[in-house]
């Protein structure tokens, strides 16, 4: 099977031209002007972007939560992503306290096989780091293709390790090619706030804001990037939201030090004044919470500076009646917001039509940079001959409304109902097949494939 996608605006994080994209099999083949070959089908892509596969390695699909599950599984949010232009996504599997990362492997596997439509890979979370638990970071890098391992400065008694077994886990993951994903936030601090605002009967979802102010994040950041200093463990940080907590990783930087950064869709565009709606204020309720419009700005800027280096989601969908568990209780709110189908979209909307960030860099952030660091560039994350044909084809003049009518996420409530968007996904390919084309998925699960990645590097 070959396709030729013709005439489309090649974007990647370097490149931008007018050309043809020949597609044998699940590669690209060959990439020119006018190419004279023949192919089974081809595609117009006048007047169209034609850019990467988005990669989102930040989700977390059919996550055990409190008795209950995220609401999308691998095959509907991996649908949902393919709908808005994400061919891959990475997801996190959690060790249980007291038992094997391998028997958490297995039971992640038991619901991801099979199912997902899109492609996907998997995080390793260690939440407890032991002798047994030193032993199979080897193997996991090296015969399971999991690189990353994240932790978790907060939680305790549940996903929290202490910062013995954190450097204990970097000296081990260095040494086997690996990196450190991390929840930079001081769960200390955050236990005290919550318990003291539960005392005091402040619980709505603005006391979930107000339980982790900006100082929880800062302060974590800025020990786990000297923490990662010492031990010369390659880390990056997820879902970083503000400007304190950047100023750690800039101050890094006067060292030498490199700490790869993640920020998410909604960190750069919603704001905690969506906390001061009651209830409803549950639909963003995620750890950390949104901020200010100064961290907005921080983290846009951040982005241009190349401080910030990634673009993901951190999704994590609950329906409404899951949210209600913590009607009478903020800190019983499921944490997470959907936004696997959107962040495409909204980050072209936003950053690119409205002059905040270049089209290179756009791709650089929500496709390349993630391709890079997590090992698994240029097979993902860019448009070159032999890399897999996981490809966007993107009207950037389409304007449409977000809304939980019309997406493709299994939850009710859309955290950007309304939304007024520039710019939509037309047509997508996955590795040379076409995912989505007329608003419709064109593959089923089960065809979305686990990918196996390399040791890290820490020059991208
Ligand atoms: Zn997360």
């Amino acid at each position: 099977m070959s396709q030729l996608i013709k005439n489309g605006r090649v974007i990647t994080a370097t490149d931008d031209y007018v050309a043809d994209i020949f597609i044998e099999g699940e590669t690209v083949s060959a990439i020119g002007k006018n190419l004279s070959v023949k192919a089974n089908k081809e595609i117009d892509a006048s007047s169209m972007l034609v850019f990467p596969g988005g990669i989102d390695p930040h989700v977390h699909l059919d996550m055990p939560f409190m008795g209950t599950f995220s609401s999308d599984t691998h095959e509907t949010g991996t649908r949902a992503a393919l709908f808005g232009g994400t061919t891959t996504v990475i997801d996190f599997v959690l060790q249980t306290q007291g038992k094997s990362l391998q028997s958490a492997l297995d039971n992640w596997n038991s619901r991801a096989k099979g199912n997902a439509v899109g492609d996907y890979s998997f995080h390793m979370a260690v939440t407890d780091f032991n002798e047994n638990t030193k032993k199979e970071i080897k193997h996991f890098i090296e015969e399971e293709g999991i690189t990353s391992f994240k932790t978790f400065m907060a939680y305790k008694g549940a996903l929290m390790i202490d910062d013995r077994q954190m450097i204990g886990l970097m000296e081990e993951v260095k040494k086997c090619g690996g990196l450190i994903n991390v929840h930079a936030t001081n769960g200390d601090m955050i236990d005290y706030l919550v318990q003291k605002h539960r005392e005091e009967g402040k619980l709505s979802p603005l006391y979930h804001y107000l339980s982790q102010p900006e100082v929880t994040e800062a302060e974590a950041a800025e020990r786990f990037v000297d923490m990662a200093n010492f031990t010369g463990c390659p880390g990056y940080i997820v879902h970083l939201t503000c400007e304190g907590a950047l100023n750690a990783v800039r101050n890094a930087t006067k060292r030498n030090q490199k700490v790869f950064v993640e920020t998410c869709i909604q960190y750069l565009i919603l704001d905690a004044s969506l906390y001061e709606k009651d209830f409803e204020g549950a639909k963003w309720v995620m750890s950390p919470p949104l901020r200010e419009k100064k961290d907005q700005e921080t983290l846009w800027a951040g982005i241009n500076q190349g401080l910030v280096n990634v673009v993901a989601t951190d999704h994590c969908p609950f329906m409404w009646e899951q949210k209600k568990m913590g009607e009478n209780d903020f800190s019983k709110i499921p944490n997470g917001h959907p936004a696997i189908e959107n962040r495409m979209e909204l980050l072209f909307s936003e950053g690119v039509n409205k002059g905040k960030i270049t089209l290179n860099k756009y791709i650089e952030v929500a496709c390349t940079n993630p391709a890079k660091i997590f090992g698994m560039f240029p097979r993902k994350g860019t448009i070159a001959v032999g890399s897999d044909a996981d490809i966007v084809i993107f009207d950037p003049n389409k304007k449409h409304t977000l809304s939980a009518k019309s997406h493709h996420m299994n939850v009710d409530y859309s955290g950007y109902e309304g939304w007024e968007v520039t710019g939509k996904v037309k047509t997508v390919l996955l590795r040379g097949e076409i995912a989505i084309e007329n608003n419709e998925c064109k593959i089923e699960k089960g065809f979305g494939k686990f990918i196996k990645r390399k040791k890290v590097s820490q020059n991208i």
